[in-house]
C-alpha cells in the first residue's frame, strides 16, 4: 500500500497480541502503508473479543469479517506464535523490526486462593470461556458455582447454562446493591435460570477422588466503606455448604507475561505495564504498550483508542528526529455542566434505552437471541441523543467560507444563504463587533432567565 506521500514505508512493525488494541494499531499503521506483522499465541486472532466474549453476545462472523479487512490491507497475522517463547523480541529486532506494540491484554484469571482450588472441575473464568469459544465443551456437571459479580461472571454463568448445568449459582461477596455487572446482563442471567447468592465468599472447595463435590462459603456482612466508597465485605465466621460439580472463578484478571523478554520494561505492583500516559512509550524506547496490559481489564473501545494512539507514536518513532508529543490530544475531559448548559438537554439521561426484541427460538443457545431494533425503535433511540449544539452555527463567528461542508465525510453539513449581508467598511468594524457583543450577551442572559 502506498502512503500519502506516494511511497510505501519500509519500516517493519511488530504487533504482539491480536486483540482490539493490537488490531487497531495494525489497522492505522497499515493504512499509512507500513508493513505490519501481528503475532498472537492463540490459534485465531481477535483476543477477548473472539475468545472471551461468548458468541451469544458477539457473533464471531461479524468480527472475522472485520479481521479480514486487515488482511486485505496487507497486515500479516502469525497466530500460534507466543512472543517470548517461540520467538523473542530481540530476535525480531535482529530480523529488522523497528518498533513494537505490546498489547497482550490481561489474559489470566485471578486465582481464588482457597483450599481445593486445584481440584478437577475448578476453572478460571477467562480460561473456561476461551475453551468454549475454541469449540470445546468442558464437563462442568449439573451444578456449577460461579464466583464474582462482574460482567465476566455473567458471561461465565450464562455459558454454564448453555453447557447443560441445571443449577448455576452466582456467589457474590457483597450485596445486590453493589453488584458491578451490567443490569441487562444480570436480567438475562436471571431469565436463563441463574440463581444469585449475595454476601457469601468461597472459603474452601471440597472434593473427593480429585473432583469438586462441594463449596464451603463464609457468610459475609458489609462493614466500613473502602477507599472507593464501597462497603467492605466482612466474614461472620458462619459457613454454609453448597453441593456443586464445578467452580468457575471470575474475580478479576491479571497479565500473563509468560516468558516475554521485556527486560527493562517496568511493571507496577499489580503486574501491569508502565508507559508514558500520552505516547504509550515504555522504558524500552522501541516498545509501545496499550490496552488491558497497561490499564488492567477495561472495555474494547478503550483498547481500540489506545491502539490508534500507539500507531501515531510508532509512525513518529521510526522516523528519527520526530517528536512523539507535539500536537497530541491529551484527552482531558470535563464533565458536562448540566446546570448551566446552553443547549436543550431534553430527555438526555432520563429516557430509557430501547430494548432489543428477543428470539425465543435462540434462547440458551450459543447464537445471539437479541433481535435488531425496529425502525420505530431506532427513531426513539436517536431521539434520546443529547442535542449538543454541534449543528448550531455561531452567527457571529461563521464567515460563510463553506470549508466545513468539504470536511464532513458524510456530507451532513450544508451551507444555505439566509440573508444578503455584506461586511461593513473596516473603520466601522469595532462598532459592528460591539453591536454583536451586546446582542449576544443579551441573548445569553435571556436564555438563562428562561430556564
Ligand atoms: C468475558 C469478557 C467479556 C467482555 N465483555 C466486554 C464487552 O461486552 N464490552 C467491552 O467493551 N469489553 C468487554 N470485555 C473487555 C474487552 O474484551 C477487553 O478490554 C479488550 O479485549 C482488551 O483488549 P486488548 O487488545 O488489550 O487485549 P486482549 O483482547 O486480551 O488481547 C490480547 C491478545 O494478546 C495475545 N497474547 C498474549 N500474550 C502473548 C504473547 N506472549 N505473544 C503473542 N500473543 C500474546 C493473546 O492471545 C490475545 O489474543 C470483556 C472481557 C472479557 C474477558
Amino acid at each position: 500500500m502506498v502512503n500519502q506521500i506516494g511511497r510505501p514505508y519500509t519500516e517493519k512493525i511488530a504487533v504482539i497480541g491480536a486483540g482490539p488494541a493490537g488490531m487497531s494499531c495494525a489497522y492505522y499503521l497499515a493504512n499509512k502503508g507500513y508493513p505490519v506483522t501481528v503475532f498472537d499465541r492463540n490459534p485465531v486472532p481477535g483476543g477477548m473479543l473472539v475468545l472471551g466474549i461468548p458468541s451469544f453476545r458477539l457473533e464471531k462472523d461479524v468480527l472475522n469479517a472485520e479481521i479480514d479487512i486487515l488482511r486485505e490491507m496487507g497486515v500479516e497475522f502469525k497466530c500460534g506464535v507466543e512472543v517470548g517463547k517461540d520467538v523473542t523480541i530481540q530476535q525480531l529486532r535482529d530480523e529488522g523490526y523497528k518498533g513494537f506494540y505490546l498489547a497482550i491484554g490481561a489474559q489470566k484469571s485471578s486465582p481464588l486462593n482457597v483450599k481445593g482450588d486445584d481440584l478437577q472441575g475448578v476453572w478460571g473464568g477467562v480460561e473456561f470461556l476461551r475453551e468454549v469459544n475454541l469449540g470445546a465443551r468442558p464437563d462442568i456437571g449439573k451444578k456449577c458455582a460461579v464466583i464474582g459479580g462482574g460482567n465476566v461472571a455473567m458471561d461465565v454463568c450464562r455459558t454454564a447454562v448453555r453447557l447443560g448445568a441445571e443449577e448455576t449459582y452466582v456467589l457474590y461477596r457483597r450485596s445486590e446493591a453493589e453488584l458491578p455487572a451490567d443490569p441487562d446482563e444480570v436480567r438475562e442471567a436471571v431469565r436463563e435460570g441463574v440463581k444469585f447468592r449475595y454476601l457469601v465468599a468461597p472459603a474452601e472447595i471440597i472434593g473427593s477422588e480429585g473432583r469438586v463435590r462441594q463449596i464451603m462459603v463464609e457468610l459475609m456482612e458489609l462493614g466500613e466503606p473502602d477507599a472507593k466508597g464501597r462497603r467492605k465485605p466482612v466474614g461472620t465466621g458462619k459457613y454454609e455448604f453448597i453441593d456443586v460439580d464445578s467452580v468457575i472463578s471470575a474475580i478479576g484478571q491479571t497479565v500473563d507475561w509468560g516468558e516475554l523478554d521485556v527486560g527493562a520494561l517496568k511493571t507496577d505492583k499489580r503486574g501491569l505495564a508502565q508507559a508514558d500516559a500520552l505516547t504509550y512509550q515504555s522504558a524500552q524506547p522501541d516498545i509501545f504498550v496499550g490496552g488491558d496490559v497497561l490499564t488492567g481489564p477495561k472495555f474494547a473501545i478503550d483498547a481500540i483508542a489506545a491502539g490508534k494512539e500507539a500507531a501515531i507514536s510508532l509512525h513518529r518513532f521510526v522516523h528519527p528526529g520526530q517528536t512523539l508529543t507535539m500536537g497530541r490530544d491529551r484527552r482531558v475531559y470535563r464533565e458536562l455542566d448540566k446546570e448551566h448548559a446552553l443547549v436543550s438537554l431534553g430527555g438526555f439521561d432520563t429516557d430509557r434505552r430501547q430494548e432489543p426484541g428477543y428470539n425465543e427460538a435462540k434462547a440458551k443457545t450459543f447464537s445471539d437471541a437479541r433481535v435488531t431494533f425496529t425502525e420505530e425503535q431506532v427513531r426513539r433511540e436517536c431521539a434520546r441523543c443529547l442535542g449538543c449544539g454541534a449543528t448550531k452555527v455561531d452567527e457571529y463567528l461563521c464567515i460563510g467560507c463553506g470549508l466545513c461542508t468539504t470536511k464532513c465525510k458524510f456530507d451532513a453539513i450544508k451551507l444555505k444563504k439566509v440573508r444578503d449581508w455584506h461586511a461593513g467598511a473596516f473603520e466601522t468594524m469595532p462598532i459592528k463587533v460591539a453591536e454583536g457583543l451586546v446582542k449576544r450577551t443579551g441573548k445569553i442572559i435571556r436564555n438563562n432567565l428562561n430556564k
